[in-house]
């Protein structure tokens, strides 16, 4: 029985690759220091939903909610095998906290046709792993978190192994069904050549409106007028390719705004702090196997270790 998987992507900044100072004096990040990468974990849930697509047939749609740039992540996923890409893009999502992505998210999965939505566990900028969850929720479907393993999918049941840490939990669930998937699950596939040739030339609307615009930095007036509709010809001449990413705002799918952006959500930043630890005391520690039992010792007294 074929499978339509629904991937929830999130294009992130790099954390281990800095190339600046990570932070404003303001106290927010300089995401300009930062290289955007694919998600890690979200990668895994890719190659999940690739996996059973390649083995019980059906199709795989990537979405991510960002800003025009966090099409690059969608190429990738194209790339990787991917059948189709939404990109969810307006300003009125900024400021949105875990809560308003979610909500709007669900609001995108349910204009679509799916058994199976994935996610990554966790993001690793966000790092609250709250987003998965709350869109189970809102989708009304069950959720399985933290999946190492599917052990089975049949018809309209799933089994999977869930890492609980120091353990497993095998769990069994009835379609649709939402995943979180960790890093072990799987070893992320690379892109295909052949797929990266054909969709390199992959755009959003948003991507051949800038280009146009960069390409004529002195257009006023009527010239503007033009490029819009030379953007537009583009645009078609694209989607007959098979090469125009979608692009979704929010008058397309029609939230209730008290639930989006700023207002929807209920998160307040009170004071960012930006803390560094320093190792102030420090204790000499005899390197014999006497001085190592003290200091065992020491830690099991102090119940550090225990
Ligand atoms: C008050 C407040 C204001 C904020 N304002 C902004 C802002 O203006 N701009 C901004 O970029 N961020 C903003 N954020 C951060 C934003 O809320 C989080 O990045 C987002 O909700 C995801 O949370 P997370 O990173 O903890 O993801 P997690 O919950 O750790 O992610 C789990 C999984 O959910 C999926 N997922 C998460 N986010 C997305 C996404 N965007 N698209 C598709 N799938 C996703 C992925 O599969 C991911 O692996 C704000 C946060 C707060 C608290």
């Amino acid at each position: 029985m074929p499978y339509n998987c629904v991937v929830l992507i999130k294009q992130v900044p790099d954390t281990k690759r800095l190339t600046g100072r990570a932070m404003n004096d303001d106290g927010t990040v300089n995401r300009g220091a930062l290289p955007a990468i694919f998600n890690p974990e979200d990668l895994n849930a890719l190659e999940l939903a690739l996996q059973i697509k390649e083995y019980f047939g059906g199709t795989v749609t990537v979405i991510t909610m960002g800003p025009p740039a966090a099409s690059e992540v969608l190429r990738d996923s194209l790339y990787r095998g991917a059948d189709d890409a939404i990109l969810i893009s307006d300003r009125r999502c900024a400021a949105s906290d875990t809560l308003a992505t979610s909500y709007i998210l669900s609001c995108a999965v349910k204009k679509l046709d799916y058994d199976i939505v994935l996610c990554g566990r966790q993001a690793i900028d966000g790092d609250t792993a709250q987003v998965g969850p709350q869109l189970a929720e809102k989708l009304g479907i069950t959720q399985i978190t933290y999946v190492q393993e599917l052990i089975e999918l049949k018809d309209k049941t799933v089994i999977a192994r869930r890492n609980i840490g120091n353990g497993w939990q095998q769990v069994k669930a009835k379609l649709p069904i939402l995943l979180t998937v960790i890093g072990e699950a799987n070893e992320p596939r690379a892109a295909a050549a052949k797929r990266l040739m054909k969709y390199k030339k992959a755009r959003t609307q948003l991507e051949v409106a800038a280009a146009l615009a960069d390409e004529n930095p002195q257009a006023t007036g009527t010239e503007v007028k033009k490029l819009a509709a030379l953007a537009d010809n583009r645009c078609k001449e694209l989607e007959k390719k098979g090469l125009l990413i979608k692009l979704w705002d929010l008058d397309f799918l029609g939230p209730d705004f008290n639930w989006c952006g700023r207002d929807g959500s209920p998160t307040k930043v009170h004071r960012i702090q930006s803390v560094v630890l320093e190792a102030k005391e420090s204790k000499e520690v005899e390197p014999t196997p006497d001085g190592i039992a003290a200091m065992v010792h020491e830690l099991i007294e102090e119940h550090t270790i225990g």
